[in-house]
């Protein structure tokens, strides 16, 4: 393909030759910054776009410039999320804390990560959290990985693999798309043995379906989703004693993580007291780093974590230094009282009124600018596949103009901010924006209400 452009390129009598132009001494300073070779990537496909009518030859350079530059500009960029999605999946979930984002800096140099600076013996990097893990949750033993889908992987990989797992047809879940009970179950060599039905099973149909191949059965948080209407489901204080009477491992995929009660969300604590294997995220509503907790505090699920540490599958699947980091700091702030100082923590607890002064706020110092906004009741959504019922009260503040154009001239903002359009209208939820983003805000409302209007 690149092939005949170029000689059809060459061909063309009006162009000079790539190899040509890139000897210019207006090129020395790009050919000395990214190297000949891009250099003349770039040219070719400048030539290209003039031969085609796309591009005019008369600021060449700077069209090759602007080529290699755009090539490295940064493509992760911090946004301002004033959807009023707390957990945005698609804008990084939790956001950190500062002091997690501060320990990312001791996490990045060199640091004790597997080493017992007492005894000068290799340590776990799990240890790093486990004691704080265990304050926090009452837990006795633990382990850290990527995520809450290796957490899963793993605890079927290393307890059922070859032996049958009973989970309810009513927590055949599927979580961000990619995430899909079946999928993870087949991955792990389980044997998937469904009991029930989508809306009612009952602590009888696991028992009723236990064999002796069977080694697991599986609690799994419907976490972005709940069934309504005529429902059942065994609690887990039933299923404990069904896993009990056949000497098998409860373990339950929580989802969420909540170390304390928020709308109806399962605790870990209430897990930990009936299952033998817990796992979670670390940046759903514990508002830390991407992550995979697995947390256990009865005997058998004590040594259960244990094997799972020993798996081959867990060096695949560990977690990185920096999340430890930030993990740690995050799980640090809830033990010493500081929850409040953790963005997660503070957006879904808020008093209204205070989102409605921020909003207030907003509104006056807009309108001083001449962007004409007002305050409308609403709701924030906890998001990220967690509490899909649970709306936590909140005031938006309106932009006045066409609702699209808005929030897309906020999205092309710099920095870009991201808006929800409710009932056609652009709106902004103080709720998730962070402390200290107020003016930079202000600004980018300014900027894109401004190129509307010309
Ligand atoms: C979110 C969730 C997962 C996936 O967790 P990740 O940390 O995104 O890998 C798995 N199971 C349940 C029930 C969940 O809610």
């Amino acid at each position: 393909m690149r092939r005949l452009h170029n000689s059809r390129a060459e061909r063309s009598v009006s162009l000079p030759a790539v190899g040509t132009l890139v000897n210019e001494p207006a090129y020395a300073g790009l050919v000395n910054e990214f190297g000949r070779e891009r250099v003349v990537e770039a040219i070719r496909e400048q030539v290209e776009a003039e031969r085609r009518g796309d591009a005019d030859g008369s600021a060449r350079q700077a069209a090759v410039a602007g080529r290699l530059r755009s090539m490295v500009a940064p493509r992760l960029r911090r946004v301002i999320n004033a959807t009023g999605v707390i957990l945005h999946t698609n804008l990084g979930r939790a956001p950190l804390s500062r002091a997690a984002i501060d320990a990312l800096a001791v996490g990045a140099g060199y640091s004790n990560l597997e080493l017992d600076l007492e005894t000068g013996k290799r340590g776990e990097r799990a240890a790093l959290v486990s004691g704080l893990l265990a304050a926090l949750f009452g837990s006795d033993a633990a382990l850290v990985v990527n995520n809450n889908a290796a957490a899963v992987l793993l605890a079927l990989t290393t307890l059922a693999k070859g032996k049958q797992v009973i989970v309810s047809r009513g927590q055949q879940v599927e979580i961000g798309g990619s995430f899909r009970m079946p999928d993870v179950m087949r991955l792990s060599g389980a044997r998937m043995v469904e009991v029930g039905t989508t809306n009612r099973t009952r602590a009888a149909d696991y028992d009723e379906a236990v064999t002796p191949r069977t080694a697991v059965l599986l609690r799994v948080h419907t976490s972005n989703f709940r069934v309504m209407g005529f429902t059942e489901s065994a609690s887990l204080a039933e299923l404990s004693a069904v896993a009990r009477r056949h000497s098998l491992l409860l373990v339950d995929d929580l989802g969420s993580g909540a170390a304390e009660p928020v709308g109806d969300e399962p605790t870990v604590a209430e897990s930990l007291e009936h299952c033998d294997v817990v796992t979670f995220s670390g940046d759903k509503l514990l508002g830390g780093p991407q992550s995979g907790i697995v947390l256990a505090r009865r005997v058998a699920g004590v040594a259960a974590v244990s094997k799972m540490a020993r798996h081959p599958l867990a060096r695949a699947l560990r977690v990185d230094k920096l999340t430890l980091a930030a993990l740690e700091a995050t799980l640090r702030q809830r033990l010493t009282g500081h929850a409040d100082d953790i963005p997660v923590e503070r957006m879904l607890h808020s008093p209204v009124e205070d989102v409605r002064r921020r909003a207030a706020m907003w509104s006056v110092k807009l309108a001083e600018r001449g962007v004409e906004t007002n305050l409308v009741e609403g709701s924030s959504a906890v998001g990220g596949g967690s509490l899909p019922e649970h709306a936590v009260a909140t005031v938006l503040l309106a932009i006045t103009g066409p609702a699209s154009r808005l929030s897309t001239a906020l999205r092309r903002g710099d920095p870009p901010v991201i808006a929800r359009i409710e009932k056609d209208v652009c709106c902004l939820d103080p709720r998730t924006v962070l402390r200290g983003e107020d003016e930079t805000l202000i600004d980018a409302v300014e900027v894109a209400a401004r190129g509307i209007a010309r």
